[in-house]
């Protein structure tokens, strides 16, 4: 066996033995509070950037360039692993979770730019991200470093997310959504690992969502306004 599967598995036994009464209110149902869809980039720690050790707190959704959507017989629809909590469980908030130097969105540039030759599986995933994009794209400021570009994209991907939860006629109006990136590149502060709101409801300008919501004031804050 893998000595990397032992390893884990020595902590999953730790886990079980912390977590022995963690269940005892969610053993047959669960009622999260907001799902969270975020990068499954290994960087990205889904429920430690939280500090959640709360089982049926989070609804947690991983896939390359935080995407919420995926393409059915009826077209592109937000997908089921995010809807799931916001019909099924009453979840009254979807929070989209990008980060600083994502690898999709880079792939996802680069298809937009210059093109790539990915497996059929990775291409499709890019193929639900590049339209998207393809606007941000167009709209970068021209002395930008390569960088820099892609991570003003994970903004925009980011929005774009969220205009698609808003537009989909399958997410409840009451649902709130909110817009973070994560960043461990010391892009928007040094301190590694926290978030920033960019996108609260799909207001993205700083000052409005600043006046409109003071008690994360300090927590708002974004790399282009575009
Ligand atoms: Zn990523």
């Amino acid at each position: 066996m893998d000595e990397f599967v032992t390893e884990l598995l020595a902590h999953n036994a730790e886990h079980a033995e912390q977590f022995h009464t963690r269940f005892d209110d969610v053993q047959k149902s669960q009622a999260p509070h907001a799902v969270t869809v975020c990068c499954s980039d290994s960087r990205v720690l889904q429920d430690a950037m939280w500090t959640n050790t709360q089982p049926g707190r989070l609804f947690s959704c991983g896939n390359i360039g935080n995407r919420v959507v995926q393409q059915t017989d009826d077209g592109l629809v937000v997908s089921g692993d995010v809807l799931y909590p916001l019909v099924h469980t009453d979840t009254k908030t979807a929070i989209v979770v990008g980060h600083t130097g994502c690898g999709a969105v880079t792939a996802a540039y680069q298809a937009l730019t210059t093109g790539t030759d990915e497996p059929s599986g990775i291409a499709h995933c890019l193929d639900l991200l590049t339209p998207s994009l393809a606007d941000g794209v167009e709209r970068l400021p021209e002395d930008l470093t390569r960088e820099a570009a892609i991570n003003r994209l994970v903004e925009y991907n980011v929005d774009q997310q969220i205009e698609h939860l808003r537009a989909s006629e399958d997410v409840p109006t009451d649902v709130s959504i909110v817009g973070v990136v994560y960043d461990f590149q010391d892009r928007y502060s040094d301190q590694r690992g926290a978030v920033h709101v960019i996108n609260i409801d799909g207001e993205r300008d700083s000052s409005t969502l600043c006046e409109q919501h003071p008690e994360i004031a300090d927590r708002i804050s974004r790399l282009w306004n575009y």
